[in-house]
């Protein structure tokens, strides 16, 4: 049962019951009455009409007015969408794609995966019965590689476009050229719809020389609050004002804060627990701590969700996906700490660093509305009112701030070239450029204009980094396949390993039994072998501080994965103990992510020099090997490494790589 705070919705139900015949789902006509009451159905009228006769419309309306939900049922139901075709809707993230499906599922009144589905990277919940379709951008990208005119489709929804990911940016060119495509060979129409929070309109209107629509907001006023001085640690500053708010406010006003990522949300979960449980009893209404991130497991996210019950209050944690991509009922308060962590990549450097960085004027408005929109709300900013002004306008599009070796290859693959390929904004030439030499390489492109290669056809086959790719497709060569796959698949998810504060002695004996010398790598094998031979996994994972879900979830990539290199037919192989294999077949791609210890017992960066540190959760944490092999780079004040691997200088000779002098 939803929103139970409304008295209007629970009058309705209450006469739905005594007019309905008894086996009617109560939950579903509550649902039903909810759709009807969002802003966006009033205006399905027009709205539909302006969708027949614009073959693009961009939408633009308040997070929560039912663009992401509603819009694609209004499709189906009036027969825009035809009889056959899909209707795909592309989310930035997977949290999103996944819960809306559910949502939209639920009020269709079917199990999630038949009529409506979704489909993320390494997870396909759909049938040949879905017509309404969410899934990531990326994985719309990966259709198109293999059908460039996206011929399942008869409508496309770009969603959050404000957000420009790079993989919506790849998106808006992909589907304009597949639209265009279908016009000249006389195909059936392919119709756009780009939706989105707030935007630059006049932007996506040229570029899709299409009109706008706007869907009227329903917003409540939000009264904000800035920090009177600056703030050091904005987490901390963020749990204090929660429990001020706590303190003084009403059970039924729930609070959400906005911060940058797992570790983070997870350790400030640890804390806000303990204090509530220390303020049982103490005349405090009840309190559930939530953390909401993309890495979470579906049914972890989707407790987030859940109203609370009468006279309990909900405190969710969250990334900046609760900023526009999904809506929770309930927020009265949003406390911002006006951070986000994002992935910015150095062309001259050529790696992408994860960092956490001030979000923009737009990015805060948005989390501000997020306490306004079933009452009149507050939000809390743990900066102060100058900071607030020196922040930009809008986000830097993430096409012109990171790695774009894969992008070029899923461009390639679909048969167009990235240094003409026609983006809203275009990435820096000199970003193309280092892509382009990565992916030369790499021995995934040759020639000018580049073309693939029959390798970079194998790698484009593979919905992972070129980089990892490159280290499956060299391990046949090291007789390591199998472990390849492995480590590869533990690298694509969460941390498998849990840290609990309370426990973390015990939790490091118990991890030592894994530990190798060699370093990370080796260590994250020892675990999956370890874990694949044991009966009782989830009492095993435990007793050992392992994450039983993040291990399942590697499992099952891992299968994926094996199954595409199966596809194209690599050899099996297994280094069993001789796990150096493994070493040298990370480095055929990850060359360009080396450390070297210097005279001073500091290591910096073989390829751009910079100064770095062994993260201290690595293995070879204390340990000084003269040179490592890194996959991460995490900057929270000075740069860290993370994910390593010992690395005997000789082989890069043996490769012809020449330290020092490497470009
Ligand atoms: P928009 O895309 O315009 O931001 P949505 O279509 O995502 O809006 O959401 C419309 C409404 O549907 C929300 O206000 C919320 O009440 C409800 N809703 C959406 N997703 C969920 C969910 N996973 N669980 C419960 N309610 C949801
Ligand atoms: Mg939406």
């Amino acid at each position: 049962v939803f929103n139970e705070s409304s008295s209007k919705i629970q009058k309705y139900e209450d006469n739905q019951q005594n007019i309905q015949a008894e086996n009617v789902d109560k939950g579903n006509i509550n649902l039903q009455q909810q759709r009807k009451s969002l802003p966006v159905y009033k205006l399905r009228k027009r709205l539909l009409e302006e969708i027949r006769r614009n073959s693009t419309l961009i939408i633009i309306g308040e997070t929560g007015s039912g663009k992401t939900t509603q819009i694609p049922q209004f499709l189906l139901s009036s027969g825009i969408a035809g009889s056959s075709g899909c209707i795909g809707v592309t989310q930035p993230r997977r949290v999103a794609a996944v819960s809306v499906a559910r949502r939209v599922a639920s009020e269709q009144g079917v199990e999630t995966g038949k009529l409506v589905g979704y489909c993320v990277r390494f997870e396909d919940v759909t049938s040949s019965q879905t017509r309404i379709k969410y899934l990531t951008d990326g994985m719309m990208v990966r259709e198109a590689m293999t059908d460039e005119i996206l011929s399942d489709y008869s409508v496309v929804i770009l969603d959050e476009a404000h957000e420009r990911s790079v993989q919506t940016d790849v998106l808006l060119g992909v589907a304009r050229r597949a639209q265009n495509l279908r016009k000249l060979k006389n195909l059936p129409p392919l119709k756009l719809l780009v939706m989105s929070a707030t935007m630059d309109v006049d932007k996506f209107s040229k570029y899709f020389q299409a009109p706008a629509l706007y869907l009227e907001g329903r917003q409540h006023p939000v009264k904000i609050y800035h920090a009177v001085k600056s703030q050091e640690d904005y987490a901390f500053s963020a749990l204090v004002t929660a429990f001020q708010i706590h303190r003084d406010s009403p059970a039924n006003e729930d609070i959400l804060v906005f911060l940058t990522g797992q570790e983070e949300i997870e350790a400030a979960v640890v804390s806000a627990r303990q204090v509530a449980k220390q303020l049982d009893g103490q005349g405090y209404p009840p309190l559930k701590v939530f953390p909401l991130y993309s890495a979470l497991p579906t049914h972890q996210q989707l407790e987030a969700f859940k109203p609370s019950a009468p006279g309990m209050r909900k405190l969710i944690l969250s990334t900046n996906v609760a900023e526009t991509s999904v809506t929770i009922g309930g927020i009265r308060h949003v406390i911002d700490t006006g951070v986000v962590k994002a992935r910015t990549h150095h062309p001259t450097t050529g790696l992408d660093v994860l960092r956490v960085e001030k979000v923009s004027k737009a990015q805060a408005w948005q989390r501000t509305g997020r306490a306004g929109r079933e009452a009149a709300g507050k939000c809390y900013r743990t900066y102060t009112k100058e900071e607030f002004e020196r922040m930009k306008e809008m986000p830097v599009p993430e096409i012109q701030r990171c790695s774009l070796a894969g992008v070029a290859l899923q461009l390639l693959a679909i048969g167009v070239d990235i240094t003409t390929f026609d983006f809203m904004d275009k990435p820096p030439k000199e970003a193309v450029d280092v892509a382009v030499t990565c992916l030369e390489k790499l021995g995934a492109v040759k020639g000018s204009p580049p073309q693939l290669t029959t390798l970079g056809r194998t790698m484009s086959l593979f919905p992972l980094d070129p980089r990892f790719t490159k280290v499956i497709l060299a391990s046949t060569e090291h007789q390591c396949l199998e472990e390849a796959l492995t480590v590869v698949a533990l690298l694509s998810g969460e941390s498998v390993f849990t840290d609990p504060p309370a426990k973390r002695q015990q939790a490091y004996v118990a991890r030592s039994r894994f530990a190798s010398p060699e370093g990370d790598h080796v260590m994250l094998l020892n675990v999956f072998r370890a874990y694949s031979n044991t009966k009782q996994k989830k009492a095993w994972c435990h007793e050992n501080f392992l994450h039983h879900r993040n291990l399942e979830y590697a499992a099952s990539v891992r299968q994926q994965l094996a199954m595409l290199a199966e596809r194209a037919n690599l050899e099996k192989a297994s280094c069993g103990t001789n796990t150096e294999q493994l070493r040298k077949a990370l480095l055929e791609g990850l060359y360009d992510n080396l450390a070297e210890l210097q005279r001073d017992q500091t290591y910096i960066t073989v390829s751009s020099k910079q100064p770095v540190a062994i993260h201290p959760s690595s293995t070879l944490h204390g340990s000084k090997p003269s040179l490592i092999l890194f996959t991460e780079i995490v900057a929270t004040g000075r740069c860290y490494l993370r994910g390593l691997s010992v690395i005997d200088s000789s082989w890069l000779a043996e490769k012809g790589f020449n330290i020092g002098k490497h470009d």
